[in-house]
């Protein structure tokens, strides 16, 4: 990988904050977009720009072609087996909404459980908390050890023949621990039970296979992945999206409507009512060209000696203690530096234009596991660099020197 050639692709890289060259190390948050990202939102407004699905004119059939088109490069991405199973939506979170509320609607009653981890974040707990106060169901924990890794015994011990669902993050935002998911899925699946898997933190660092995974539902967001901002996927099984009940009602997703009855469209329409972001998911789809044409694997195997040689760098500083060293990690980092406040460490690494996240990640719970505040979190994507890894150790260092 020329990762010099890579940086050239993404104009924001190039530019100064505090006089400073621009360290940005928070990819886990959101990732910086190509240049032909922007230009295929540019050229689909600019020359295309029509509403999908709906129009038999010119524009509107090329624009639905492109938008479809983009299902296929996803589909493609993550290996399902057709274009019925990707629904577009606005990223994770409201994938996870959706199934939440579908889900529940279809196959959750009172005193049923969903089963799901320390680690997750808000928007992996949250909606199923909600669902849980509004249909009386129990949510149950998968403890993890101290570094990060969840504990393979207790998860069996959480079944009970009340279990209908488990939920899980293939990547850990804050420890990014590499969930065993696979063998997880398969567990649950011996215990005829479903499993969603939260890919935001794996789909833009690892290569994806969902039919290899056997998952049943997996949710990703464009932006952490390269694309644009408010689009993302939900891929489910057929099996499983066939039989729930549609989530918003509209335009797009019915067949017929009379004041009396409303019949719904096949999928994926089902799920998607309303005009959807179809300049988005052109974007997208040029971002996983993008990716695909570096290579996922390339990509992976960069990101981990990246993160393997920051792990070195960081941990040769004195005061200096890692959150989570997992057996297998994403390129995440969380750490902190003696009694240095998260918040006062990131605040002065900006000044020094270096970008990282401070906080507790949206992982509340699992910050209530670790007995901590918040972390410092420094996560990398392919255009960073060993160079970048450096200034970051000198930056921390002279953070830790000023207290
Ligand atoms: N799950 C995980 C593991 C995440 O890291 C994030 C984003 N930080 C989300 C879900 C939510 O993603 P979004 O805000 O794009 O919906």
């Amino acid at each position: 990988m020329d990762i010099q050639k890579i940086r050239e692709d993404f104009p924001i890289l190039s530019r100064q904050v505090y006089g400073k060259p621009l360290v940005y190390l928070d990819n886990g948050a959101t990732t910086q977009k190509p240049r032909c990202v922007v230009d295929a939102m540019v050229d689909e407004y600019y020359s295309v720009n029509a509403n999908v699905h709906r129009g038999v004119h010119f524009l509107s059939q090329q624009a639905t072609e492109l938008h479809e088109a983009s299902r296929e490069t996803v589909r493609r991405f993550i290996h399902a087996r057709s274009t019925d199973e990707i629904i577009f939506t606005r990223g994770t979170t409201e994938s996870i909404n959706l199934l939440a509320f579908c889900f529940g609607e279809a196959f959750l009653r009172e005193g049923d459980e969903v089963i799901l981890s320390v680690m997750e974040h808000h928007s992996n707990l949250v909606p199923w908390q909600l669902l849980a106060a509004r249909r009386g169901i129990g949510l149950r924990v998968i403890p993890m050890d101290d570094r990060g890794e969840l504990l393979q015994e207790e998860y069996h011990r959480l079944f009970t023949p009340r279990t209908r669902l488990v939920c899980l993050a293939h990547v850990s935002n804050v420890l990014g621990t590499v969930n065993p998911v696979r063998e997880m899925i398969a567990f649950a699946h011996g215990q005829g039970v479903p499993v969603l898997v939260d890919g935001a933190q794996s789909v833009p660092h690892l290569p994806v296979d969902v039919q290899a995974l056997d998952a049943d539902f997996y949710v990703f967001s464009g932006h952490k992945v390269y694309g644009p901002t408010g689009v993302g996927v939900l891929y489910g099984k057929e099996e499983w999206l066939d039989r729930l009940p549609p989530y918003q009602g509209g335009g797009e997703m019915i067949q017929s409507v009379t004041f009396e009855k409303t019949t719904f469209n096949e999928l994926p329409f089902k799920f998607e009512a309303g005009t959807p972001d179809y300049v988005g998911t052109t974007a997208l789809a040029r971002a996983l060209d993008y990716v695909s044409a570096i290579g996922m694997e390339q990509i992976a195997a960069y990101e981990q000696q990246l993160t393997a040689y920051a792990t070195e760098r960081l941990q040769a500083i004195p005061g200096l203690r890692i959150l989570g060293e997992a057996s297998r990690k994403g390129s995440v980092i969380s750490f902190l530096v003696g009694d240095i406040h998260p918040f006062d460490m990131g605040t002065l690494l900006d000044r020094l234009g270096i970008a990282v996240r401070t906080g507790h990640h949206c992982a509340q719970p699992l910050m209530q596991r670790l007995g901590i505040e918040g972390t410092v979190r420094a996560s990398f994507a392919l255009y960073n660099t060993c160079a970048e890894v450096d200034v970051l150790a000198e930056g921390i260092e002279r953070v830790r020197k000023m207290f």
